[in-house]
C-alpha cells in the first residue's frame, strides 16, 4: 500500500514501501544515519521525497542507469520550499557494480550516498557535490559506510 500524509506532518515522504525499507535498514545498521535521519523529519523547512526509479519525480537526466540520484531544488510551485527528491533503483545498482566492479555498493550504500551525502548538508544550506575524485558525497557516505560496518569507498 502506497505511504499517505493527508496532513503533511512528515518531511520525510516515501513513494513507496520498498524505499522506506532501504531507509529503515540503513537506519537500524547505523546509529549516525538514524540520526541524521531524524533531523530531517524534524525539519519543516525542508521536504525529502523517497522513491523507487523516478517515482519521486527528480530532475535526475541520468546518461546511464545509477542506482540512486538526488536532485536539489526550490519548488516554484510551493512557495520555492527547498526539495529533495531522491530516485533509488535497484536495477541501476546493478550497473555501478558492473561498471565499478573494484567498489562495493548496495542499497544501503546507495542510500547513505544520497541522503548523508546530498540531502543533509542542503538541509543546513550547503552544496556536497559528486566533483573530483575523492567528493564531498564520497566523504560522507564512508562516514555511515564505517559506521554500518561496510566496506570503504574508495573513489565516486
Ligand atoms: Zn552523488
Amino acid at each position: 500500500m502506497a505511504f499517505r500524509d493527508p496532513f503533511g506532518l512528515m518531511d520525510v515522504r516515501y513513494t513507496n514501501e520498498e524505499s522506506k525499507n532501504y531507509v529503515n535498514s540503513l537506519r537500524e545498521n547505523s546509529p549516525k544515519f538514524d540520526k541524521a535521519m531524524k533531523g530531517l523529519e524534524d525539519d519543516k523547512s525542508i521536504l525529502v521525497i523517497i522513491g523507487i526509479g523516478n517515482t519521486a519525480e527528480t530532475s535526475c537526466g541520468a546518461i546511464r542507469r545509477t542506482g540512486g540520484c538526488t536532485s536539489l531544488m526550490l519548488n516554484p510551485r510551493a512557495g520555492y520550499q527547498r526539495e529533495v527528491r531522491i530516485a533509488l533503483d535497484p536495477e541501476g545498482l546493478r550497473e555501478d557494480v558492473a561498471a565499478s566492479p573494484d567498489i562495493y555498493f548496495d542499497m544501503q550504500t546507495v542510500v547513505a550516498h544520497e541522503v548523508y551525502g546530498h540531502a543533509v548538508p542542503y538541509r543546513k544550506g550547503g552544496i556536497c557535490d559528486d566533483a573530483g575524485v575523492m567528493p564531498c558525497s564520497v566523504k560522507r557516505e564512508n562516514t555511515i559506510r564505517e559506521d554500518a560496518g561496510l566496506p570503504r569507498r574508495p573513489r565516486y
